[in-house]
């Protein structure tokens, strides 16, 4: 993935700044949006970090006046709470599903659905529900831009990973039909550079999905029995192996998308075609 600028002005009336959080899954690090020149609206303050939770309050003037996340895993919504208590903002968007990986202390005062809206006398933001890497996924719409902020629906020049039972792979890929569907101008993701191509985007990641399924099936009818952990080198060849335990996430993914689909069974956790 592409290093970044720190901080950018990326549109009129929205910055970005990048969390100091860089590493192998969220690779410069998370990126938080300001959107609105007087009044501030904050994408995914990301994680607690204090330098950096200093740094979204120095960029908006102390002018912020609501919170939204996208989705509460670990590197997008912790730094909510003390920027809510800092701003006094309004907090916005799903609460916390059951399981790990989830930030329980994200607390909305408004809690978002698919349609709600956020306006203001700058600009107007939609939420469009996009379950799959997160069942409390939001994606934003900001309308006269035409822009979404994808969070991790769509991150630049990398996948994200399906983590079963509250990623689900079905899901994932309606949700990027959906979106493809908004025809926006532009993708700001919660990982990396802005998606100028949204359509060649969300195609190539669709087609990348399906290809891996593919894979996944054929690994499965080859070598009967298998466990998802015996599985990974057959379908990941292509993958670091230190990612291999995220990858036998993805590939649960998708033995239990198969499985809905009526292709693979399986048995004591040996799946089958
Ligand atoms: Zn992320």
């Amino acid at each position: 993935m592409r290093m970044l600028p720190a901080f950018a002005e990326i549109a009129p009336g929205v910055k970005r700044i990048v969390a100091p959080n860089p590493s192998i899954m969220t690779g410069p690090g998370t990126n938080t949006y300001l959107v609105g020149d007087n009044d501030i609206a904050v994408i995914d303050p990301g994680p607690a970090i204090a330098e950096h939770i200093e740094n979204i309050i120095e960029k908006s003037n102390t002018c912020i006046k609501w919170i939204l996340a996208t989705h509460t895993h670990p590197d997008h919504s912790p730094a909510v709470a003390s920027l809510a208590e800092a701003s006094n903002a309004e907090v916005l968007g799903m609460p916390a599903p059951e399981g790990r990986y989830q930030d329980k202390t994200f607390a909305p005062t408004r809690i978002l659905g698919a349609g709600d809206v956020l306006e203001t006398a700058e600009f107007r933001l939609e939420a469009v529900h996009t379950p799959g890497h997160a069942s409390n996924h939001l994606c934003y719409r900001h309308a006269s831009l035409n822009w979404l902020f994808t969070g991790d629906h769509v991150i630049d020049g990398s996948t994200v990973v399906i983590d079963p039972p509250d990623g689900d792979m079905k899901h994932y890929i309606e949700s990027l039909q959906r979106c493809k569907d908004l025809n926006v101008a532009a993708l700001a993701p919660g990982h990396g550079e802005v998606i100028e191509d949204p359509t060649r985007a969300i195609d190539w990641i669709i087609e990348h999905r399906l290809e891996r399924e593919t894979k996944v099936l054929a690994a499965v009818a080859s070598h009967p029995g298998l466990t998802t952990q015996e599985l990974v080198p057959q379908v990941y060849q292509d993958v670091d192996p230190r990612l291999y335990g995220w990858a036998e996430r993805s590939l649960l993914a998708h033995v239990l998308k198969l499985e809905a689909d009526g292709v693979v069974s399986s048995m004591d956790g040996r799946w089958h075609a």
